[in-house]
C-alpha cells in the first residue's frame, strides 16, 4: 500500500526546493505528479517558489475548508504517480485525513513538505496530524547560524524577536522575518533565559 510522508524542517530547510526537484523528476519522464498548496500561504500564490530561485506552478490550491473528494479535485489527483504537497502546516485535520485515505484507497503515495511549528513551538494543525497519521516521517535538517541544528522558527518583527502573535502572518508585511535557531539560541535570543 502506498504511504503518506511528512517530510518536516524548521524555515530554511529547503522543503520547497527537494519538492520541485521530486515534481521535476516524475514530470520530465511524462509522469503524472500534481502539486498541492493551502491557499492561506499567500507568498508565491499559485506557485511554489524555492529560495534559490526556481518555481513551478500549482496543480491545485485547496481553500481551507476545501475537500479534496470534490469531483473537480479528484479528477486532477486520480491516476497520479506520486502527489506532493507544499506548505503542508497550513492543511486542516480534515485535508490530512483525506490525503492518507487517498493513499490507502487509491494506492497513490502523497509526500507533504512543511514546518513543524510554529514561531512560538507549538505545532500547525496541518503539522500536528501529519505526525499522528502519517505512516513515515523525515526531517528536513537546516543549520542555525551557531553551526548546531535548528529545529526552532523565531519570528523578528522590525529587527526584533516576537514571542507573541498570530501562528499564521505570512502576509505581504515586508516587517516580519522569520529565522530558524537551535534551541540553545533559541532560549537565548527569543525567550532570553540564559
Ligand atoms: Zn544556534
Amino acid at each position: 500500500m502506498a504511504k503518506l510522508y511528512f517530510r518536516y524542517g524548521a524555515m530554511n530547510a529547503g522543503k520547497s526546493t527537494v519538492l520541485l526537484q521530486v515534481a521535476h523528476n516524475y514530470k520530465e519522464k511524462n509522469m503524472k505528479c500534481p502539486i498541492i498548496k493551502p491557499k492561506i500561504d499567500t507568498k508565491g500564490d499559485n506557485k511554489v517558489v524555492s529560495r534559490i530561485g526556481i518555481s513551478s506552478p500549482v496543480d491545485l490550491l485547496l481553500d481551507s475548508n476545501e475537500s479534496l473528494f470534490s469531483d473537480s479535485n479528484l479528477k486532477v489527483l486520480k491516476d497520479s504517480i506520486c502527489i506532493l504537497v507544499d506548505e503542508a502546516q497550513f492543511l486542516s485535520k480534515n485535508q490530512v485525513d483525506e490525503l492518507w485515505t487517498i493513499t490507502k484507497y487509491f494506492d497513490i503515495p502523497i509526500i507533504c513538505y512543511g514546518l513543524r511549528t510554529d514561531f512560538k513551538s507549538n505545532f500547525f494543525t496541518g503539522s500536528k496530524r501529519l505526525m499522528e497519521v502519517a505512516d513515515e516521517l523525515e526531517e528536513l535538517v537546516t543549520i542555525c547560524s551557531c553551526g548546531k541544528k535548528s529545529r526552532f522558527n523565531a519570528r523578528i518583527v522590525n529587527n526584533n524577536y516576537i514571542t507573541d502573535g498570530e501562528s499564521i502572518a505570512i502576509d505581504d508585511n515586508d516587517s516580519i522575518r522569520y529565522e530558524p535557531l537551535c534551541g540553545n539560541c533559541y532560549l537565548q535570543k527569543v525567550l532570553k533565559k540564559f
